[in-house]
């Protein structure tokens, strides 16, 4: 039996995952799972999945958690150093789906001990890609990209030398102000910018796509994965979602992955690769979509694309800045203090602020340094909201 674990496991990345998992339960034996709020669901999971160990980030619904497992046997925990210690527990597959930076300490402890990371979990990447990888290698352990766009080039890639590779196109839905008058922008809620037109995930993430901060997140991301350079990476506009990246080879040729918007399929591929298993997804029918769009993104209208192209350019700790700045101001926006249009805003003046006189260059980055430039960042981020929120 495979051990598992499962980080955020009540999300919609865990959700998907757990419905994977339930479908085979024979093959897998679960060590942990953890959530934040949604305690009755995640008791659920315990249950469902006959796990061993259940974790809520939250040491207030410690109590909750417990008394709905009381009788089942499965151990009981809290709080985000238990949820460390979780990852610390010998596992063979660890799937990183908790969201924001708080991923991050989590998915470098399963390396550590030898897991195979499934990343879901951006952040860690973008906060501190090159500690990441180092910690992978340094231990023999894999991390396997989850992103739709990741999986993608991943598999567009098998049987391919990389220095083969010219250029690496992710697509991007373009959110849900994609059409947008650029005039109405300042004017969104955070209502409007939580419904997406063809993915159905976390909220934070799907303002992101709205913003295209998720995208600048996954630029990031492909470069830190991959190695590829900045200039080898585009971002395509296409509103349907079904093309979600292409490889360009120095032959001309472009490989390109399509599939129906259902996170199962890089989640399965993750979970069984290298073999490739029946899936519980959609299979498209091309003749009734009839027609795959592509633009090219508006500078205008999504000057985060500009801001990740900066970090890709310095590295070191200022994809650390750029993530938490990020999350800083869009806990701004969704709790109504900032305008949508200002998000960018509040991530560009501390991303420049910081990174003065090269800053935040580093060959070699500690974890340390990582949480301390995560920390300085939002509390630059938040007098930056406020003083935007004032002046308004
Ligand atoms: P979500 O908000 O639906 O779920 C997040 C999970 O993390 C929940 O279980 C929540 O309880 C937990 N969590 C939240 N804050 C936490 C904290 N501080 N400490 C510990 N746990 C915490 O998010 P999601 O949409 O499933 O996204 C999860 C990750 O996967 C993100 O990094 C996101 O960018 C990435 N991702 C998501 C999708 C998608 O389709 N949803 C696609 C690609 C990548
Ligand atoms: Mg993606």
């Amino acid at each position: 039996m495979r051990r598992i674990s499962i980080f955020g496991s009540t999300g919609s990345i865990g959700e998907s995952t757990v419905d994977l998992i339930a479908r085979a339960p024979e093959e897998y034996d679960v060590l942990a799972l953890t959530g934040g709020r949604n305690i009755a669901r995640l008791a659920e999971q315990a249950v469902a999945l006959n796990a061993k160990l259940v974790v809520t980030c939250f040491p207030e619904y410690r109590q909750e958690l417990a008394e709905l497992l009381s009788g089942t046997g499965i151990e009981v925990a809290a709080g985000p150093k238990a949820i460390a210690e979780a990852a610390e527990r010998p596992a063979d597959w660890v799937m990183s789906a908790i969201v924001g930076s708080a991923g991050l300490v989590p998915g470098l402890k399963a390396l550590e001990q030898g897991a195979v990371l499934a990343l879901a979990n951006k952040e860690s990447l973008v906060c501190a890609g090159e500690l990441l990888m180092r910690t992978a290698h340094a231990h023999g352990s894999d991390v396997l990209p989850v992103d739709s766009e990741h999986s993608a080039v991943w598999q567009a890639l098998v049987g391919e030398e990389i220095s083969e590779v010219e250029r690496v196109i992710i697509t991007a839905s373009g959110g849900a102000f994609r059409d947008w008058p650029l005039e109405d922008l300042p004017k969104a809620t955070p209502e409007q910018a939580s419904t997406h037109p063809n993915w159905d995930m976390g909220q934070r993430i799907t303002v992101d796509s709205a913003s295209m901060f998720n995208k600048s997140l996954e630029l990031i991301e492909t470069r830190e994965f991959f190695g590829f350079l900045p200039e080898q990476i585009e971002v395509l506009v296409h509103p349907q979602s079904l093309v979600h990246a292409m490889v360009g080879f120095k032959d001309g040729a472009l490989m390109a992955h399509v599939g129906p918007p259902d996170m199962r399929h890089a989640i399965g591929y993750a979970l069984h690769y290298p073999e490739r298993r029946d899936l519980p997804v959609d299979r498209l029918d091309l003749a009734k979509v009839g027609t795959l769009e592509f633009r090219a993104p508006c500078d205008a209208r999504w000057p985060a694309l500009r801001l990740a192209r900066e970090v890709m350019e310095i590295r070191g700790l200022s994809g650390a800045v750029f993530n938490a700045a990020k999350e800083q101001a869009l806990d701004a926006f969704l709790a109504r203090e900032i305008r949508f249009t200002d998000m960018a805003a509040v991530v560009e003046e501390v991303l420049h602020a910081m990174d003065r006189e090269n800053a935040l260059k580093c060959d070699r980055m500690r974890l340390e340094d990582v949480i301390e430039t995560d920390h300085v960042a939002r509390i630059r981020a938040a007098e930056a909201a406020s003083r935007i929120n004032m002046d308004a």
